[in-house]
């Protein structure tokens, strides 16, 4: 008996299947959409693209996080900047020539004043990795702002360094820290994780393969629910899902199950239940998408990356871990921004409600058929 109550203990003080040490210690999650961006060349991070489906057109998602306890704010990354000819220049090319485009939008410094948010407030920014879509003008905010960067980050600057797609102000007057993952002994899902209060409410991971340094975050918003912040580790919610737990945490809805039949292409989907003409998503096993792995990849290492998103997916089959990726176009019209707050995400079952949303053929995530 004794021992069957010490087991029992031992369940609720950890998330069964993640092992997150159990932590009354919570930060408040708010995300910011700060920007849309398409581009025409959506096999550079995805995989197959179907005929008809040229372009993507993706969200720039940022988050504002404070820590309950001390009331400590920071940001999980921050979009991009909106001075474009103050862009690197082999950032900048890649505007000018249409490969990417970006509808006009205000710099989240400017979104978190109007909000009541003074930058002088928030102390530090965690960079999810260096892409321009992520680092917003760190010029905009007040010196004592931190920077925290993944392991390895490559802090290469332009001039000095033509192709770099940093610059000077991007560093200049702010304390940067780089995190080292060698030292911690925490894991979860099989991602090496950093405890960045020490008190169980913000955890780091390390999640290699987009880009050198890229990390992600496991914020927990209740004493047993938590966000985990996906940044680019996959851009479509295809390429997480469907898995077999995944489906059967979340079976697919009747409706889709029954839409998705005629919709996704047996041309370039295919599942063991499947038919020509007739797709069959209850026996699909792996998602409907993949991480590009072609010569011009936004990857940097596709197969870092991919082991990376499986764990990743590890989170998105549990009902008590809601994913969110900066790109996820399927989260846009689901996904509360500021200044609404995510804490309540499992209420009001925001994951029942966005996680098949990317293969209904009326959201624009849809890319599976004609
Ligand atoms: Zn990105």
């Amino acid at each position: 008996m004794a021992t069957l109550l010490f087991l029992a203990f031992l369940a609720l003080r950890c998330t069964a299947r993640l092992t997150i040490p159990a932590s009354n210690a919570i930060v408040e999650v708010k995300a910011f959409n700060v920007a849309t961006m398409t581009t025409i060349i959506p096999g550079v991070v995805l995989q197959p693209v179907v005929p008809g489906h040229n372009t993507i057109r993706i969200p720039l998602h940022a988050f504002l996080i404070e820590h309950s306890a001390s009331k400590k704010r920071f940001m999980f990354d921050l979009g991009m900047r909106n001075d474009l000819l103050n862009l690197p220049p082999s950032v900048a090319r890649q505007l000018q020539s249409g490969v990417f485009s970006v509808d006009p939008f205000k710099d989240i410094t400017e979104l978190l004043e109007e909000g009541g948010v003074p930058l002088e407030s928030v102390e530090t920014i965690i960079w999810s990795h260096s892409h321009f879509d992520h680092i917003g003008d760190m010029s905009k905010w007040p010196n004592t702002t931190n920077l925290v960067i993944g392991p390895g980050t490559n802090r290469s600057l332009f001039p000095e360094f033509p192709d770099s797609t940093l610059r000077a102000s991007d560093f200049a007057g702010h304390n940067v820290t780089e995190l080292n993952f060698d030292k911690t002994n925490l894991t979860f899902s099989g991602l090496p994780a950093i405890d960045y209060f020490g008190d169980g409410s913000f955890y780091l991971l390390n999640t290699p393969g987009h880009r050198v340094g890229h990390i992600t975050a496991l914020a927990r918003v209740t004493p047993s629910t938590f966000i985990v912040l996906g940044a680019d580790t996959c851009h479509h919610a295809g390429q997480l899902r469907p898995r077999p737990k995944f489906q059967a945490t979340y079976p697919c809805p009747a409706d889709l199950l029954a839409q998705t039949r005629a919709s996704v292409s047996t041309d370039y989907f295919w599942s063991p239940g499947s038919h020509a003409g007739a797709f069959d998503m209850l026996s699909r096993e792996q998602p409907l998408l993949s991480i590009a792995d072609l010569p011009n990849s936004a990857d940097a290492d596709p197969v870092a990356g991919r082991v990376s998103l499986d764990k990743i997916a590890g989170f998105d089959a549990d009902e008590d871990f809601l994913v969110v990726l900066s790109h996820d176009e399927s989260l846009v019209g689901v996904l509360p921004y500021f200044p609404q707050s995510l804490t309540a995400w499992k209420g009001t079952r925001i994951k029942d409600k966005a996680v098949w949303g990317f293969v209904d053929q009326a959201n624009p995530a849809f890319r599976f058929g004609p």
